[in-house]
């Protein structure tokens, strides 16, 4: 496992993406409250006041301990999506073509910039489109021939209900066959370029579950998932065969787990707060359930957690063993926004493997 972890195999990476201010965060007269700071080591500092941090005060910044908190790298509110996607995902892509899992969240509260960083615009395309459009040029590249396969599947789990996003119909079932946990009935998508997908996301980013509430007028209770999956067929060079057939041709399969988390926010800023309470705590549970898988694999422990939510069942095969997880922090600067970007701050922190 020394020669995986040097590899960044089964290691959890921790970002923070810093989103700009909005136009009515600043009509609301709100201060930015955040600061990044990176450094040459590949670490990076983001400080959290409740203060304007718009004056460039160092040594202030540096009073403030308890807000203080240290990343692998953190994205100011000038990072490209295309940075974005080079720095968190595109060596995930990478081990996805070699047969390995793995995953990659954005996590924050509603409105911090996880679709946008996830799914994106049609002119500025986020992670999920990026990486499918790597897959594509780096198969073009490869000199042999293994008639590379791409599948797309995109569900959500809302209110611990899964649903196919991208052929709506009847909630789909979990079931555990040969190849793990698996969504009965769920749609897979053939994938001939990464141009096509965009707009298919985009659809079915439109058929997921979202409820306007007072708080937000499109909070998003639901959590997105894109799976990747791409199959192909390589010579086995192995010699321990008995036959000593050395043109045996094997399947080589690899997973890449795409997932716009839910809002992490309390649902108690509403007055919805008892139609609500139920998907509140289904959100919680699923949640929950990922951070406690999380915190599981964080310290070495034998038996993680899968089985106690749809999400981290639907899951279980890209978190932890030798699958790389990586995590995208998403925060607002504005003080309005204070108390949840402390508590994202916070989970990110606690996410990151020391
Ligand atoms: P979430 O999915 O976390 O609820 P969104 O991704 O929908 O949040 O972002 C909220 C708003 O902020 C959207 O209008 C989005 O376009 C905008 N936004 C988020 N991140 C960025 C960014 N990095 N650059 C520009 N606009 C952004
Ligand atoms: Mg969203």
């Amino acid at each position: 496992t020394r020669a995986a972890a040097a590899a960044g195999l089964g290691r959890i990476l921790v970002f923070v993406r810093l989103r700009p201010m909005a136009k009515k965060e600043t009509e609301a007269g709100s201060n930015c409250c955040v600061r990044i700071m990176n450094h040459n080591n590949n670490k990076s500092d983001v400080y959290l006041t409740q203060v304007s941090t718009d004056n460039n005060d160092y040594l202030r910044l540096k009073r403030l301990r308890g807000r203080h908190f240290t990343f692998d790298a953190s994205f100011p509110d000038s990072t490209t999506q295309q940075q974005v996607y080079s720095k968190t995902t595109a060596e995930l892509v990478e081990a996805v073509l070699g047969g390995r899992n793995g995953s990659v969240f954005c996590y924050g509260a509603t409105g911090a910039g996880k679709t946008y960083t996830m799914l994106g615009t049609v002119e500025n395309p986020g992670v999920m489109v990026l990486a499918i459009k790597d897959l594509f040029n780096k198969i073009r590249q490869r000199s042999f021939n293994g008639n590379h396969l791409i599948h797309l599947s995109y569900l959500e789990v809302y209110n611990e209900t899964v649903r196919d996003l991208l052929s709506p119909g009847r909630p789909l079932v979990l079931r555990e066959d040969k190849q793990g946990i698996v969504a009965a009935g769920l749609s897979h998508y053939r994938a001939y370029s990464s141009d096509e997908v965009m707009a298919l996301l985009q659809q079915g980013n439109k058929n997921r579950m979202t409820e306007p509430t007072r708080a937000n007028e499109t909070s998003s209770r639901s959590h997105a998932i894109l799976q990747v999956v791409i199959e192909y067929q390589v010579k086995d060079g192995s010699s321990n065969n008995n036959n000593n057939n050395n043109n045996n041709i094997v399947k080589r399969v690899g997973k890449l787990s795409l997932i716009d988390l839910a809002g992490s926010e309390r649902a108690i800023a509403t007055d919805q707060r008892t139609l609500r309470s139920l998907e509140g705590a289904n959100i919680n549970k699923s949640l929950l359930a990922l951070s406690s898988c999380i915190n599981g694999l964080v310290e070495g422990k034998k038996h993680i957690p899968y089985r106690n939510s749809k999400l981290t069942q639907l899951l279980k095969d890209s978190l932890g063993g030798d699958c790389t997880t990586v995590m995208i922090a998403n925060i607002s600067p504005s003080s309005l926004s204070f108390s949840e970007t402390q508590n994202t701050l916070h989970w990110a922190d606690r996410a990151k493997q020391i």
